[in-house]
């Protein structure tokens, strides 16, 4: 054969290997390109059938109920703040019929064999959702609860609480526990009541709290180290400053408000809550500040809008005050001045009753410097 041939030959077998071969990847591509077809048509089966049990799921879960949902106000679940603390967020807004009284923010602080909960909301029925909602955080149980101050929206959820743990201990400073059993429970009964039309059922007899703090008690519950501070006169004179040392977070109950303002009632003071403030500004620095109502953050992120509202009524109120003239004189030049925050719930409403606070405070501060000098 001449080398042409035998070339040809070469190249043809070549050609046929090659051709051989293709056809054998095609057939071999061809079934696994079938197979898996066939695999990805199962997987699609299988995965419409997971997803039916998935609807079927969900739909078992909104049967139940098991979100916490309050109407316009959305859906409300723990959500981790800091190292083991986990904070719900309520709804920044008075209480109402819609938040069936829910409108602070419960806390929960995970130790290695329990939880201790800080407010756990305002009334027995809130107290059973917000509980559910604590089991999702975790199943341990509740070792431990701290109240704030006396106002119920705060605590009255403790019934719920002592429901499930009936030998549970829970904090609060003496003269919370006092006057809340002198009265004060009963006129928060009232307030809550009538404001969510009714449901506070259940949450007779209170629950009070058991264990009576003083300022600068230490408390150490399963490894977690709080600090209570109690300032004589600032929001109530019940109030506890809770810091939580694990974490450095500082409960600031309703010493500290962010888009909502509450009422300063005749306990209460707004110089003594200025005084306050401007100390833990001063004197802390934790890496969450958290208020009784609205949002958690940073220091002065979170301590500042409420703090500069406090002064503006303050400074703005001297004014007045030492022109002899009323508050009420005053209050739409004032209001002006805090254009800024109108969007705050209750700011109208509040505001100006704040102003008028501040203002008699002012008369009662000279009447004491007065009795001092004589
Ligand atoms: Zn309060």
């Amino acid at each position: 054969m001449n080398r042409k041939i035998i070339y040809s030959l070469m190249t043809l077998s070549l050609l046929t290997n090659i051709y051989a071969n293709e056809n054998l990847n095609s057939a071999q591509i061809m079934q696994e390109t079938l197979s898996k077809m066939k695999d990805v048509a199962k997987m699609s089966e299988k995965n419409q059938q997971n997803n039916d049990t998935n609807v079927t799921e969900n739909n078992a879960i909104d049967s139940n109920a098991s979100a916490f949902t309050l109407g316009k106000y959305g859906t409300f679940k723990f959500e981790k703040a800091n190292d083991n603390v986990y904070i719900m967020h309520g709804p920044v807004v008075s209480p109402n019929k819609e938040n069936e009284g829910f409108m602070n923010n419960p806390a929960v602080i995970e130790s290695e064999h329990g939880l201790i909960v800080v407010d756990p909301g305002g009334n027995y029925n809130v107290g059973k959702k917000v509980l559910a909602e604590i089991e999702k955080v975790s199943t341990k149980p509740i070792i431990a609860v701290f109240n704030t101050h006396k106002h119920g929206d705060h605590w009255f959820a403790n019934k719920a609480i002592v429901e499930k743990y009936p030998k549970v201990d829970i904090y609060a400073h003496e003269h919370m526990i006092t006057v809340s059993k002198e009265g004060e429970a009963d006129v928060w009964y009232g307030i809550l009541n009538r404001a969510t039309k009714g449901n506070l059922e259940g949450t007779k007899e209170f629950a009070f709290p058991t264990k009576p703090l003083v300022d600068g008690d230490k408390i150490e519950v399963d490894g977690q180290k709080f600090v209570v501070g109690h300032p004589k006169v600032a929001h109530t004179d019940t109030d506890l400053v809770i810091t939580h040392e694990n974490s450095k977070t500082i409960f600031l109950g309703d010493n500290l408000m962010k888009g909502r303002l509450g009422s300063f009632d005749e306990s209460s003071s707004i110089f003594g809550n200025i005084e306050l403030l401007e100390q833990i500004k001063k004197d802390t620095n934790y890496t969450l500040y958290v208020p009784g109502h609205g949002i958690s953050g940073k220091k002065d992120e979170t301590i500042d809008p409420f703090l500069n509202y406090l002064k503006v009524l303050v400074t703005e109120g001297q004014i007045a005050y030492d022109d002899d003239k009323e508050s009420y004189e005053v209050k739409d030049e004032v209001l002006k001045k805090l254009e800024w925050m109108k969007d705050w719930d209750a700011f109208e409403k509040n505001a100006a009753a704040h102003l008028n606070k501040a203002m008699i405070e002012m008369g009662e501060r000279e009447l004491a410097a007065e009795e001092d000098e004589e």
